[in-house]
């Protein structure tokens, strides 16, 4: 997978180089272009906002700059990338989400700053390629950076080869509708806690049962939507017993 993001701070996708971004990047499961919205400038402050017609605070940032910026990037390869517009105003993203992007060859994200990008450049690109104009949740950071490190994380563990045991994906929160239960490791007792003793039992059915159980019970209390969210059949005679 290729992924590009145009931001006016490069240094701060640094992170993508580290860890389990970093492993997909040395293993070559993923190329990453990082690029400075200010190349594409053409005056002597390298200005890349201006004010918002209309009135009001803050600054927008310029349809000029990012509509070049967008042009360049998006035409480096044959393929045509998805450009994903990270904004609070935008559709929430969620794992559905990400298991989705990371069947793409191509991602290309647009961080924005100060009160976000100029509409023009997003409707203008959307008549080329798909764009999706994203939230990471219902709140305001200051700019798209740390929203698109969000997304780019979550959607390269999904790909082949990067998580040392795939099927720690397939058994997280959400792939099968529900949060996943608590977990343990040894000490067996810790500052007088015991691990459940079904975990200890070596039966595989009856922890898969009570894992089962956890998750539908943690579901439950901390996100009772996703419970109303899943489909009929995804519930078996036991889970409806909880
Ligand atoms: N005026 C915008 C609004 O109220 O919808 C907020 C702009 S925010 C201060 C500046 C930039 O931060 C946005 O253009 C976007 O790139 C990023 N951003 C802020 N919150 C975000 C969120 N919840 N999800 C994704 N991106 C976000």
């Amino acid at each position: 997978m290729r992924i590009d993001v145009i931001t006016i701070f490069p240094d701060y996708l640094n992170p993508l180089r580290e860890a389990l971004l970093g492993k997909a990047i040395e293993r070559e499961r993923i190329s990453v272009g990082v690029h400075d919205l200010r190349d594409w400038t053409h005056d002597v402050h390298r200005a890349v906002d201006d004010s918002p017609y209309g009135g009001g605070p803050g600054m927008v940032m310029k349809p000029d700059v990012w509509g070049e910026a967008l042009d360049e990037v998006c035409a480096a390869q044959e393929a045509t990338p998805r450009l994903v517009v990270p904004t609070p105003a935008g559709r929430p993203f969620d794992q559905k989400t990400a298991v989705r992007w990371s069947q793409d060859p191509w991602l290309v994200f647009a961080c924005g700053r100060y009160e976000g990008i100029d509409q023009r450049v997003i409707d203008d690109a959307a008549t080329r390629m798909p764009v999706e104009e994203v939230s990471i949740g219902d709140y305001v950071l200051v700019g798209g950076e740390v929203a698109a490190l969000t997304m780019i994380e979550a959607v390269v563990r999904l790909l082949p080869g990067v998580l040392g045991n795939p099927l720690s994906a397939e058994q997280d929160s959400f792939s099968d509708g529900l949060l996943e239960g608590p977990c343990y490791t040894r000490p067996e007792v810790w500052r007088e806690r015991p691990v459940p003793d079904v975990l200890r039992s070596g039966n595989h059915a009856a922890i898969a049962r009570w894992r089962r159980d956890q998750a539908l019970e943690r579901t439950y209390h901390r996100r009772p939507e996703l419970l109303s969210a899943l489909p009929e059949g995804d519930l078996d005679k036991a889970d409806r017993k909880q």
